[in-house]
């Protein structure tokens, strides 16, 4: 028996096979429609065993879902003797409702229904990839698993905006975090690698991928993160400003006459790594542009380092302290010069970079100096694993 986790993104299906006895993965893959809306690419990867990659019709999420399903059972991963028991579905936002993982029945669709608004590139996509499963698996039980859950106890301090409070009652603008299984992840295995309880750490941990959030966390519970109502806020990101001076956005509305949408593009698309160095958004290859000495990549790097730099002391001192500094994520995870730099100054705060350990790293590691008294970890982030933990859990416990 297996358990099937599903991430509908803003323009992919990413979905992964468990065994439900041990967790082992059985087989991951990815549906993409790469900017064109007809046809998807979908490439399974089982554990045991050649990649397959197909070219679909799929005009839409449930599509995708079907898509990726038939393909599991081509390659015999599922099928009448390997049922899938438990379906986790990833749900970028629950608002300030929910708090943890969630059956799925028709009220909780109606429930997801009303988070659209803050999340809509993400809900109608969860909302889709729901009502496949639903259809092709028939009574196989749902449950949703959602980013901003992690977050929950927030306190109002570090999740109010200073703007009228009215529109936090009316709207629900208030910060929210995201990236919450990750954080929630990295918290665990931190405590493991650790090998302490995680109610005695205080751990400030950094997921840097194509998107980048940090979170504080006290004793196991998320103190606050860095990205707030939306994704938009916080780190600089591949394509994605990160936190500015919103003095800057009714200026260039109101002097140079740029439209909502157009900033919409701009500060998503066009800016952070990509917009600082004209390069690109992958911060490998504006590493890489920078070693060979184009000076705004090297310009990009270095106000990516300064502005994670300052964020993690910013946490560290929101918790009173560090154990341990933890980064993760496809940049976090690799780049060893982005770590090195980064812990440039973090000393203050009691953490030692060992260089040798850091460049040699593979994840998961503790790259920190031996007599460090507080530890650097680099941990390969395992979302799919988190949810599928989380739908097992909830299986034995119902
Ligand atoms: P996503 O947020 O889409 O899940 P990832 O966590 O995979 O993204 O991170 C993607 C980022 O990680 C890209 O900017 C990529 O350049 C960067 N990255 C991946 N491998 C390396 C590496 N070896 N060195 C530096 N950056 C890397």
């Amino acid at each position: 028996m297996s358990i099937l986790v599903i991430n509908a993104g803003s323009s992919s299906v990413k979905f992964g096979l468990f065994r439900f006895d041990d967790l082992q993965p059985v087989a991951r893959g990815l549906l993409d429609w790469a900017g064109n809306s007809r046809q998807a690419t979908i490439t399974l990867q089982p554990t045991e065993g050649d990649a397959i990659c197909v070219h679909r019709d799929v005009h839409d999420y449930r599509g995708g879902v079907i898509a990726a399903l038939e393909m599991l059972s081509q390659g015999n991963l599922v099928g009448l003797n390997t049922p899938i028991r438990v379906v986790g579905h990833r749900l970028i936002h629950g608002g300030e409702e929910i708090r943890g993982p969630v059956w799925i029945d028709e009220a909780m669709k109606r429930t997801i229904a009303r988070f659209a608004h803050l999340a809509p590139l993400h809900i109608p996509a969860g909302l889709e990839a729901i009502a496949a499963t639903e259809a092709a698996l028939g009574g196989v039980p749902l449950i949703g698993l959602f980013d901003t859950a992690f977050f929950a106890d927030i306190p109002p301090c570090a999740y109010l905006y200073p703007v009228p409070y009215q529109w936090y009652e009316d709207w629900g603008i208030r910060r929210y975090g995201f990236h919450g299984t990750s954080h929630a992840y990295c918290t665990q295995r931190a405590a493991e690698m650790l090998d302490r309880s995680v109610k005695e750490l205080k751990l400030v941990i950094c997921h840097l991928g194509q998107g980048g959030s940090a979170t504080a966390v006290c004793g196991g519970v998320a103190i606050t993160n860095t990205m707030g109502f939306t994704p938009l806020e916080g780190f600089m990101m591949g394509s994605r400003s990160g936190t500015i001076d919103p003095g800057i956005l009714i200026h260039v509305q109101r002097e140079r006459g740029l439209t909502v949408d157009q900033l919409d593009h701009i500060l998503h698309n066009e800016s952070g790594l990509l917009g600082i160095s004209g390069v690109s958004s992958d911060f490998r290859q504006v590493e890489a542009a920078a070693a060979s000495g184009h000076r705004r990549a090297q310009l990009a790097l270095d106000v990516y380092v300064y502005r994670v730099r300052a964020m993690v002391g910013a946490l560290a001192v929101t918790l009173g302290g560090l154990d341990a500094l933890v980064f993760s994520g496809g940049i976090g995870e690799n780049s060893a010069w982005l770590r090195a730099e980064v812990c440039k100054g973090i000393e203050c705060l009691g953490a030692h970079l060992d260089p040798r350990h850091n460049a040699q790293c593979q994840p998961d590691a503790d790259v920190a100096a031996h007599d460090s008294p507080a530890r650097i970890l680099v941990i390969h982030t395992r979302e799919d694993l988190m949810i599928a933990r989380q739908c097992r859990r909830m299986m034995e416990e119902s």
